[in-house]
């Protein structure tokens, strides 16, 4: 089959794009599934760099590749419900089902997940127990483009911040993969949305897909336009998922009692805090990583029923894999990249 491996980390040069990768082998609980798209997320560059978090330790060579998606062509010998000729997608985190918070029903608390790696392939192993079936009407390219990012969100707004339409959600980076998300699901459930870019062309775009304030953060003084808007009192709940950039004004732009989530670190990990500020303002700091089967099947009915619609911004085809690394990591992109494993 074609897919894409790397032998060493690196830079994006190091993706090898190869036609006779071996299909990998359905074990007894196991689907088989051919993919004709797949997307590219942070969580691939952190683990091409080699990031030294256990969780990008991947043995080499690799496929990467976290968004699976696809028609199933071979289930092992104990799958019971798939067949096939199913469409589907696939939660690519693995609670480990034997710890602590795994036997007392709580495996959002897990601390020995296991993220499945090997998307950017034609053909990829799924286990029965993550995968979802798709609707028919979903296309291809919105399955490609929905697990990690839409089941991140998912679990941040609704399962973390219980979000309702009384709450005002400020959200930053709205076109990126989680931001793009994020704004999908608050729309969803009819909260009042804040959310931010930094180019002209995404905030065209961010302001087509959401009827709430749109802000320029290069150079919109955010604090302030935050609390204008919202007549001093502050967004109630806040999505983080940049990191050092961003994390001091989220705490200022918070409302007092907020919810503030974060799933991510897109621009480094060294975050400040005025522990003033989150006392005085009670606020509540939750993290999050990617997310459980109970909240993956909710966010993918939603999917079904056509109410989600993942942002793409970009298709690239799996021999330019290495560009579209490039791509992700320039930031310049509105929405998820697609790579189109046919090509
Ligand atoms: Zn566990």
């Amino acid at each position: 089959m074609r897919a894409a491996r790397i032998y060493k980390h690196g830079g994006p040069e190091v993706f090898t794009v190869e036609d006779n990768v071996p299909e990998p082998k359905p074990g007894p609980t196991d689907l088989l599934i051919r993919q004709i798209r797949s997307s590219a997320n942070h969580r691939d560059v952190w683990i091409r760099k080699g990031l030294s978090d256990d969780t990008f330790q991947i043995d080499l060579p690799a496929v990467l590749g976290v968004d699976f998606s696809g028609e199933v062509v071979d289930v092992g010998k104990d799958v019971t419900q798939f067949k096939a000729g199913d469409r589907i997608v696939a939660n690519p985190q693995f609670a480990c089902g034997h710890c602590h918070a795994c036997r007392g029903q709580r495996p959002q608390f897990c601390m020995n997940v296991d993220i499945a790696n090997g998307s950017y392939a034609q053909y990829a192993k799924v286990a029965e127990s993550q995968a979802i079936k798709l609707a028919d009407s979903v296309s291809p390219d919105a399955a490609a483009c929905f697990a990690n990012t839409y089941i991140t969100a998912w679990e941040m707004l609704i399962n973390r911040a219980r979000i309702t339409p009384e709450d005002t959600v400020f959200i930053w980076a709205g076109t990126s993969g989680v931001g793009s998300a994020a704004v999908d699901i608050a729309k969803l459930v009819n909260a009042k949305i804040i959310t931010t870019a930094g180019h002209s062309h995404k905030l065209d775009i961010l302001r087509k897909r959401t009827s709430g304030l749109v802000l320029d953060h290069h150079n919109d003084d955010i604090v302030a336009e935050v609390m204008e808007a919202t007549g001093g009192v502050g967004a109630s709940v806040v999505i983080e998922h940049t990191g050092a950039a961003t994390w001091e004004r989220s705490m200022l732009l918070a409302s007092a009692g907020a919810r503030i989530v974060n799933a991510g670190l897109t621009t480094g990990q060294a975050l400040q805090t005025d522990a003033v500020v989150m006392i005085i303002k009670q606020l509540n700091i939750m993290g999050y990583s990617l997310g459980t089967m109970a909240g993956a099947r909710a966010a993918v009915s939603f999917l079904n029923n056509g109410s989600l619609s993942p942002l793409i911004g970009e298709t690239v085809p799996l021999s330019d894999i290495s560009r579209a690394h490039e791509m992700l990591e320039g930031g310049r992109v509105a929405g998820k990249i697609l790579i189109n494993l046919e090509e």
